[in-house]
Parts: C-alpha cells; structure tokens; sequence
C-alpha cells in the first residue's frame, strides 16, 4: 500500500478499528486535488524552462555568430583542459578545421593538430594559464607564422581555471611601425649627421630643447648635451649684437618663419665671432597652439667674409686700398646732396708727373710702391674723412667737402701737389716725381660725372703747363677740350686727305753759312685753321697712337725729299717717344730708305732724351736696331728737361742739338753761356757734333760761335719752308754732309 493511503487509511479508520468510508474518501479527493495543483505548477515551470532553453540557444547561436565573425580569433579551453571554444578566425589562424571544438576535444588533441599542422608553432601555443604557474604565463606574446604573418596572442586565465587566448592578425599594424621606426630612423640619420645645425627652441626664445651635434661643434661642444647645458640664453650669449636677436624674433613671430637670417654671432664655448644663416619657424599644435621654434643654423662665415672681401674690393684699390671710382663717385654725390648753402665742394683730380718713366726705368713692382707711397702721403696729408680714390694707373682723386671758397681749395691743391712732389725712396733709390692737379668747385646743380670732366679738363691744363702744379678749372677750358676733341677726330682724316706735309729748316754752319743739314718738321694743312704746328698735335697724334702712321708717313717723305735731291746734305726726322714702344719704327725707317734710296748715313733721327729715360728692354732693342740701320741720331732739345750728360754716356749720339730756350738768353744768362760752353767742350771730347737750336739774332749767332758752337738753326738762318723751296735753292751747293757726322 501507498505510504501516503495507508496514513490516510489510518486516519479515517477510528478506536473501533473500522475506517470511517466518508472520511477515507474525502482525504482521497483532498489529496487529488493537491496533485492536480502540482502537475499543473510543474507544467507551467517546464514551459518556462523550454522557453529559457530556446532562449539561451538563441542567445548561444548569437553568441557564436559573434565570436565566429569577430577579427580575432578566440581559443577557450575549460578547467578540464578541454577546448570549448575555437571561433571561425582562430581556426583560420592557426589552420586548424572548423568543427575542432565539436565535441570539447581535449586541449592535447587540438594542440596535436596543430603541431602536425603546417603551421609549425611551439607546441605550448594553446596552453592555458591553468596547466602553467600564472607567474610564468606570458600574458602577451607574438608568433609568426611560415607565411610571415604576424600573430598577437594574448592569454587570459579565467576565475574557474579556464583560459582564453585570442589571437591578432597584426602584420599591418607591425609593418606601419617599422615604417614608423625607419622613417624616424632616417630622420634621426639626417639630424644626427647633417653639416647644417638643427635645433629646437622654446618658445619664449631663450631655452634650447634640442640641438643636432652639428650644432653642439658649431658652437665649440662635442654633444648636444654639453650645448644645452652650457646655453643658459639664446638671446643674452648668442647674438654679438642682441638687437639682432629681437629682430630675428619679431619677424618670425610675423611671418611663421624666416629664412637665411644673417647674424653675427659668438661660438659659444669659445665666444669667438662668426656668421651664421639662420631659417626657423614655428611648430604649432593640431589645434594651432604654439609649441616651439624649430630651425636650422649654417655657418656663413666664409660666405660673408668673402663677401665682404668682394664688397671691400669692389669699393677700394687692391694696391693702396683707397677707393674706387664708383665709390668715388656715390661719395661725390652724397657729398653734393649735403652741400651746406654758401659752400662749395671741391674736386681735386690728381694726375702724378713722370710716373711712367718710374715705371719704366725702375720696372713694375717699383711703380707700385711708389704709388703705395704717394696714397699714404694723400691719407696722412689729408683729414680722417676725407674721401680719397685711385682712378686708376697713377691718378688719384680728392672730395674736399664744406669748401668756403676757391682760395680754401687752392691752398689744399698746392698742398697736395707739394707733399706729392716730396722725394720718394723706393727700394734705396731717390726718385722724385711730381703731381698735376686739376680742381673744381661745385655749387648746385652740377652732376658727379660733369664734375670729375671738368676736373679732368683742368688736370690736362696742369699737365700741359709742365706739370706739378694746379688748375682750377673755368668754362673756357671746356670750351678748348672740346676744340681738341674735334682736332683729334679731324687729324684721324690728316693723312688721307693729304693735309700734312713736310717742310725743311736748314742747319748751318755757323762758319761760312753753308747749309749742311735739313731738319724735317711736319705741317698740317688744317681745311678751317689753317697752317698748324706738330706743336699744337704731335700730343694728340701720340696720344690716339695716330702718331705710328703719321711718323711713317714723315719718314717716308723727308727720305723721298732727300734723296730726289741733287746735295748730298742729311736730313733730319722727328721721332716721338711713343714710336719707340714698338718694333714698328724699324719697319718704317727701313722702308722709308728702301722706297728712298737714300743712304742710311744721310739720315739722322732726332730724339728726346725721354726715350732714353724709358730705359726698358724694347726701346734698347728697337735704338740698337735703328743703329744696326746705319742711320744717326741727334740728341734733340737738350737742356729743356733734365738733361743729365749720363745719357750721353749711355747711348752713342751723333748731335747734340741745344734747346733753343739757352740760346733766346744766352746774350743776358752767364749761367746759360757757360753751359753751352760746357756742351760743346763735351761735344769737341766725344767727337759729337753740336746745333744750337733757334738762333734769331746775329747777337746769338756771334756769342755761340765765340762759345765754340759750330752749327746752328734758327730763323735767321731760314724758317721752315717747303722741300721743293729749299731744294731748289741749295742744290748743288750743299756738299759737306760729313760735317754732321760723327768723326771717327
Ligand atoms: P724741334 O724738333 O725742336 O724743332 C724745332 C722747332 O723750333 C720747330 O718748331 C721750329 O719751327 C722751331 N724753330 C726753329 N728755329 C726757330 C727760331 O729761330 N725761333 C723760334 N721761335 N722757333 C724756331 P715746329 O716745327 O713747330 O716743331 C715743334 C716740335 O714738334 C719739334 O721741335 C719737334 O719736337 C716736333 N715735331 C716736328 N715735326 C715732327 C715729326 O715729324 N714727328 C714728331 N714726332 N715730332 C715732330
Ligand atoms: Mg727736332
Ligand atoms: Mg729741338
């Protein structure tokens, strides 16, 4: 019987030991009733139950949908060491089939897989925390697989004693990092090893953060650490001048950045000066906020210094390191534009007397200390401010400022003339020299470049008085320039239209009159001027260098005069000092005789004792030459220069012709008879031949014969006169050439 009947049955049966039948069945129909209650209730918790089950599958299928579509893969073993989760990309990561986790395959099995796998990972690659003490697992590992591929796996050890792993597929992320890595590398190669400084500095401008070693060397240090912790300053221990500092930070600030900002500046460590190029600009962050200043430093040291150098030698001299022209010239102007009223501005052109001669005689390097010497006489003659110039060769220029009037500018000008005059020594040897000046006032409106002509025009006026000395110049002297200008571009016509000519002056013996010699002289015809004398253009023609053709041309004539004659008088030509600085001389005395004929003995050159001043190699050449020729010479005007006898020492003359400015005086000068006297004993010792030069009086031409004086020329002898003239005169008559000849 049911435990549950026999409690009923026994409490309806009563002391009488039979059961009450109502009361038995009405404890039945209770108990039914209590069981209905109870399907129903157990009917209603397991419809709940399915739903929470089919609830929870839908949940799991979400749940593995999830897993099996997330990035990572997931590897989830239980505390039983079995594997319970292994997601789609896991199995794609670690090659395994996609069903391993059916089942809960034992952690081994799985991990056998994947050993046997291609995918030849160490066999710990599943492990979970649980089988490992949780000091020793790697929390954080990385795998890479046979394809190179790299795997992020990280390990998670669950409360139970489970573990997850999941697993990254990180190659991108990886290969971005190394491209990080090698870009910041080559970067740090460029920073590290770059010849130009590299910094960065704090906003404020006064800190250093970082400096390249470049720029630690370029200011004295080994590394950048010795810089940043020697730099206390920027702006207070860099920059020489600090206000530079200031200006290179308000630009910056102003622009964003700057570029090859020139400053001077103190290597730091050893505060020495140099020139740096400094470009910067302003680092800002993502929202626009300043961070810092970033920028690069060269050193320009050398640039600037060689600029300078450029610079300096633009505007000065190399030899006397005085000024230019051009710096002359803006120096000129400024002084014009700051003319006071009431004053003027002088220019004083400097032109030095005999330079070339030095040059020529003592040789180059000679000249130039000479020139050395006469700029430091300029400097120390002169004011501190002064502006001095070499033009150029041996001209030099003055600015003389604030000029009251022309005396004031006189007096500097004879000044400047006399210290320049002042004997000079040059390497042990006495030389003295002169200085021409020309000088000119300026008040308004006058130009630098009209001012420094002008000044010109009164240097050749100095010049052509002789020299040492000084003109000021006047608007008349313009007017004569520009007429010698015209004279010049007509004498370039001369020859060819046939205006020059040459006329014949006899030479006398004193003696008995007769005509022993002609001494040729050149004419020009001039179509407006009419007759001219060499005198009014032998310098033109020496200075265009018209004077080759021109003396070809006379050679050629007055040898063709000569010997188309019937005496057999010499005839003697004019040779200027510049023929001789060319061999093309000898060609043209040796044409002139051989288009001639005439006798090399009849002809004598007459020169200067300028050539012979010369002294330099092609004029002895071309003289040794001429005198190979067979020709003679004639020792022209002596006495109007320096006249030094040594010189007849030096070359063989034939003549010695005195300068007609001994005999104009000769009746009043003791002095000048007794050095005619003194000549012409010379001349009786060396066997030279004698002419006194522009005798006019028969007074002259008694005292010089009663002086010993056996040849003469002059207008009481004969003017100039055309060849044909003279020719037709003479004749026969002239026989006693020889007499000019030197004796043997
Ligand atoms: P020079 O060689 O000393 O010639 C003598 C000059 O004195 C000539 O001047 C002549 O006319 C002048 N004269 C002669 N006798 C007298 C006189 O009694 N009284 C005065 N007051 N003068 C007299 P000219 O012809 O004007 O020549 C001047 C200079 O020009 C010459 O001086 C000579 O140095 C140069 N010259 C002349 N012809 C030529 C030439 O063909 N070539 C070169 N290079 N120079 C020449
Ligand atoms: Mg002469
Ligand atoms: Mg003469």
């Amino acid at each position: 019987m049911h435990p549950l009947l026999r409690q009923q049955l026994a409490e309806a049966t009563g002391a009488d030991g039979v059961p009450d039948i109502d009361r038995l069945a009405a404890l039945i129909s209770a108990t039914y009733a209590d069981a209905d209650e109870a399907r129903r209730r157990a009917d209603g918790a397991i419809a709940q139950m399915n739903q929470q089950l089919a609830e929870l599958e839908a949940t799991c299928n979400t749940l593995r949908a999830t897993l099996d579509n997330v990035d990572q893969g997931i590897l989830m073993v239980d505390a039983d060491d079995r594997v319970k989760v292994c997601n789609r990309r896991a199995c794609q990561l670690l090659d395994l089939p996609l069903d391993i986790a059916d089942g809960s395959p034992p952690a081994s099995a799985v991990e056998a897989r994947i050993a046997t796998g291609e995918f030849g990972v160490d066999s710990a690659f599943v492990e979970t925390g649980r089988r490992k003490p949780p000091a020793a697992l790697e929390p954080l590992s990385e795998r890479r697989r046979p394809d190179g591929t790299i795997l992020e796996v990280r390990a998670i050890t669950l409360p139970d004693g489970g573990g997850v792993r999941t697993f990254t597929d990180i190659t991108e992320r990886r290969e971005r990092e190394a491209q990080i890595a090698r870009a910041e590398a080559d970067y740090r190669s460029l920073f590290e090893h770059a010849v130009i400084g590299v910094y960065r500095s704090s906003l404020d401008g006064r800190k250093m953060m970082r400096a390249n070693p470049a720029l630690a060397r370029m200011s004295g240090y080994e590394t950048e650490a010795e810089l940043l912790a020697a730099v206390g300053d920027i702006a207070g221990e860099w920059y020489v001048d600090p206000n530079r500092r200031a200006e290179f930070r308000a630009l910056l600030n102003a622009n964003g950045r700057i570029d090859d900002f020139i400053s001077e500046v103190y290597r730091h460590r050893t505060r020495e000066r140099i020139w740096v190029s400094e470009s910067a600009w302003l680092v800002r962050a993502e929202d626009g906020e300043p961070l810092y200043y970033e920028g690069m430093v060269i050193d320009a040291t050398q640039r600037i210094r060689a600029e300078q150098r450029i610079a300096h030698m633009a505007h000065h001299d190399a030899l006397t390191d005085l000024s230019t022209r051009n710096a002359f010239l803006d120096s000129l102007r400024s002084a014009l534009r700051d003319r006071q009223a009431g004053r003027f501005v002088a220019v004083h052109c400097i032109d030095l007397d005999r330079f070339k001669d030095v040059n020529d005689t003592l040789g180059h390097p000679a000249g130039d200390q000479l020139l050395r010497a006469a700029a430091r006489r300029l400097r120390a003659g002169l004011r501190e401010a002064a502006e001095i110039a070499r033009l150029g060769g041996d001209e030099f220029a003055v600015i003389q400022r604030n000029v009251a009037d022309r005396s004031e500018a006189e007096t500097l000008a004879s000044r400047l003339a006399r210290i320049l005059s002042a004997r000079y020594n040059i390497d042990g040897a006495a030389v003295h020299i002169g200085a021409s000046i020309g000088v000119i006032l300026a008040d308004s409106g006058a130009t630098a470049e009209d001012l420094m002509k002008n000044a010109d025009i009164a240097l050749y006026r100095a010049k052509a008085a002789g020299g040492s000395t000084y003109r000021v110049f006047d608007p008349s002297m313009a007017e004569a320039a520009q007429r010698r200008r015209a004279l010049e571009i007509d004498l370039r016509g001369a020859v060819a239209k046939n205006q020059l000519s040459v006329y014949l002056q006899p030479i006398v013996d004193i003696a008995d009159g007769r005509v022993v010699a002609f001494e040729a002289l050149l004419r020009w015809r001039h179509p407006e001027r009419g007759m001219m004398s060499p005198a009014e253009f032998i310098a033109i023609a020496e200075e265009t260098g018209l004077i080759g053709s021109i003396g070809e041309w006379v050679l050629a004539e007055a040898c063709a005069q000569a010997a188309a004659s019937a005496g057999d008088f010499m005839v003697s030509v004019n040779l200027s000092p510049a023929q001789f600085r060319t061999r093309r001389v000898v060609r043209a005395v040796k044409a002139a005789l051989a288009a001639s004929g005439l006798d090399a003995a009849r002809l004598a050159l007459e020169i200067t004792e300028s050539v012979l001043l010369m002294d330099d190699e092609q004029t002895k050449a071309t003289l040794a030459e001429l005198r190979g020729l067979g020709v003679r010479f004639a020792l022209d005007d002596f006495g109007a220069g320096y006249s030094s006898l040594s010189y007849l020492q030096k070359f063989r003359f034939d003549t010695i012709k005195i300068d007609r400015c001994f005999v104009a005086s000769i009746d009043a000068d003791q002095v000048n008879a007794s050095l005619v006297r003194a000549v012409v004993s010379l001349g009786r010792d060396l066997g030279i031949a004698v002419v006194a030069e522009g005798i006019e009086t028969e007074e002259q031409r008694d005292k010089l014969s009663s002086l010993g004086c056996r040849y003469a020329q002059g207008y009481l002898f004969g003017k100039p006169r055309p060849a044909r003239e003279w020719l037709d005169q003479v004749g026969a008559a002239a026989d006693a050439p020889t007499l000019m000849r030197r004796r043997a």
